[in-house]
């Protein structure tokens, strides 16, 4: 996600620890004690300036979530539209760090559900591995989510989405959901995310996916 660096971005990150948790390894084992319930704990990795994440948390307030992203010119939009909120947003957390280690920040089970938004295409084969449907990425995610833990996907890159199926099928996921064009008849449940809007805006169809892992 493209943003103008913000020097006093990481100032203001600093500010808010009760919401960009900035020890997220102290906290693997204990996100029920950070949130001060035992509901479900959904992620969202590459979660950028916040809209989806946001609007989830204030959808379903008996559900947690954390928001995952790489840059602080970025986060710090999602902190800034958290603060404008009246009573906050209480059941929403943020951690800036890289998804590539999620298992030093949550434990085996401890995440209900992880979410993928248009996440970064990779388009050259070299690149392959940082793609975050990649097998070693996959590999990853079921370290951290329960035996029947599930990934939602989005994306507006056909690419994307073609090799994201291959990928999850060739790990023996089981696809429970596949979406060529989710706004042709857009599920009340769908909350957008900014490149969600801005692509579907300009008439391109939105891929979405819910894939399984399976139980041994
Ligand atoms: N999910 C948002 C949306 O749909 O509007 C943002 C999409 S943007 C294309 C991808 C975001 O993922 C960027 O903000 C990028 O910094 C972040 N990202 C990419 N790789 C990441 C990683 N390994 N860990 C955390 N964030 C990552």
């Amino acid at each position: 996600m493209r943003s103008r660096f913000k020097p006093w971005a990481a100032d203001l990150l600093d500010t808010h620890p009760e919401i960009v948790i900035p020890d997220p390894e102290q906290q693997k084992g204990n996100w029920h004690e950070v949130f001060g319930n035992s509901y479900p704990l959904h992620i969202e990795a590459g979660t950028g300036k916040g809209r989806f994440i946001i609007g989830m948390a204030k959808a379903n307030p008996d559900i947690n979530y954390i928001g995952i992203e790489l840059f602080d010119s970025v986060i710090v939009t999602a902190l800034e539209t958290i603060l404008e909120e009246e009573d906050g947003v209480p059941n929403l957390r943020l951690l800036k760090v890289n998804a590539k280690k999620i298992d030093d920040y949550f434990e085996k089970g401890e995440v209900d559900r992880l979410y993928l938004n248009f996440s970064d295409p990779w388009p050259k084969t070299r690149h392959a591995k940082r793609r975050l449907t990649h097998e070693s990425f996959l590999k990853l995610y079921e370290t951290v989510l329960p035996k029947k833990g599930e990934i939602h996907f989005k994306t507006d890159n056909r690419k994307l989405f073609e090799y994201s199926l291959m990928s999850i099928s060739n790990y023996g996921m089981l696809l429970k959901e596949v979406s060529l064009d989710l706004h042709d008849n857009e599920p009340e449940w769908n909350i957008m995310t900014e490149y969600e809007e801005k692509f579907s805006k300009k008439g391109q169809p939105i891929y979405r996916l819910e894939a399984q892992f399976l139980a041994e």
